[in-house]
C-alpha cells in the first residue's frame, strides 16, 4: 500500500465517522458540540478500534480510530464503535471525565452502542504450558473446550498440563471451576 493509498482510507474513514456523528447528533438528541470535537486515524493501533481523549485544557475531545479496524469490520460494527466513542466524547464535554460507569452505559444503550471499547485483533485466549522446560502456547478466539476445561486436555507439545489466560483481564486458569469463577469475577468486563 503507498502511502497515497493510506491517506484516501484515512480520509473516508474521518469523512465517514463525521458523517455518522452528525447522524448521531441529530437523530438521538446526543448534546455534543461537535466544534470541540477532532478527530484522528491511528495507523499504528493494534489492538483498540478506537479510544477518545480529552484535552481539559482546551475543552476539546479527539476521537481516535483505529485504520486497520476499519479494515477489518463491516460498516454496521465500524459505526457502532464511533458511537461508542462519541458517547465517551459526550461525558468529556458534560462532565469533564469519562469511564464505562452506570452514566456510560445508559447512553451507550440509547444509541445502540458497545459498552466496551472491544480490542479486536489480539485472540481472545492463550493457552500456555506449565512444564518449565516446554515453550508451548497457543491462542484460541472462542471459548472452546481446551479453553473451558483445561484439566481435561494436554500441553499439545510435552503432554503437560497447561493453564488459560483470558488476554484483555491476565486473569489465568488451570480447571473449568477456574474458568467459571474468572468469568463470573469478570462479569460485564468479560
Ligand atoms: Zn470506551
Ligand atoms: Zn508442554
Amino acid at each position: 500500500m503507498t502511502d497515497g493509498d493510506a491517506l484516501t482510507i484515512d480520509d473516508e474513514i474521518l469523512a465517514r465517522a463525521r458523517i455518522h456523528a452528525r447522524e448521531v447528533v441529530d437523530e438521538q438528541d446526543l448534546e455534543i458540540d461537535l466544534s470541540a470535537l477532532e478527530w484522528e486515524v491511528s495507523a499504528r493501533a493494534k489492538r483498540r478500534a478506537g479510544a477518545c481523549r480529552w484535552n481539559a485544557r482546551r475543552e476539546v475531545a479527539t476521537i481516535v480510530l483505529t485504520r486497520r479496524a476499519y479494515e477489518r469490520y463491516d460498516w454496521t460494527e465500524f459505526a457502532a464503535v464511533v458511537r461508542h466513542e462519541l458517547v465517551h466524547a459526550w461525558e468529556f464535554q458534560r462532565f469533564g471525565e469519562s469511564g464505562h460507569g452506570p452514566r456510560f452505559h445508559e447512553k451507550a444503550a440509547a444509541l445502540e452502542a458497545p459498552r466496551h471499547c472491544r480490542s479486536f485483533a489480539e485472540p481472545r485466549y492463550v493457552l500456555r504450558c506449565l512444564e518449565a522446560d516446554c515453550e508451548w502456547t497457543a491462542t484460541r478466539h472462542r471459548a472452546s473446550k481446551p479453553v473451558t476445561a483445561p484439566d481435561r486436555y494436554r500441553c499439545g507439545a510435552c503432554g503437560g498440563s497447561y493453564e488459560v489466560e483470558h488476554a484483555d483481564s491476565g486473569r489465568t486458569w488451570t480447571t473449568s471451576s477456574g474458568y467459571g469463577g474468572a468469568k463470573s469475577a469478570l462479569g460485564e468486563e468479560w
